[in-house]
């Protein structure tokens, strides 16, 4: 048995800690890295192998392969606004 640190976004583990701190911050799971994979309009395109499809057509390579991408809106948004809310007592 080994101790090991898990990524906080997916399912990652590493032995060192600094190495899964640097994972986490680039993690395609990440919401602030802005990737297709966190993101709501993006959608699977593909029936047999993967294809990334995107509602607002936005460029799904770099949405996948870069994230930082302009048309992104976070899948969970409506929960984080629910979240602050309950937190307000609103
Ligand atoms: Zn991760």
């Amino acid at each position: 048995m080994k101790q090991v640190w898990k990524c906080d976004f997916c399912s990652q583990t590493d032995l060192s800690a600094e190495q899964m701190s640097q994972h986490e911050t680039k993690c395609t799971f990440n919401k602030v890295n802005r990737y297709c994979y966190t993101c709501k309009v993006s959608r699977e395109d593909g029936y047999d192998w993967h294809i990334r499809g995107c509602d607002i057509n936005e460029d799904t390579f770099r949405g996948e392969e870069e994230g930082n991408c302009p048309g992104w809106v976070y899948e969970y948004l409506e929960k984080d606004r629910d979240d602050k809310l309950n937190e307000l007592g609103i």
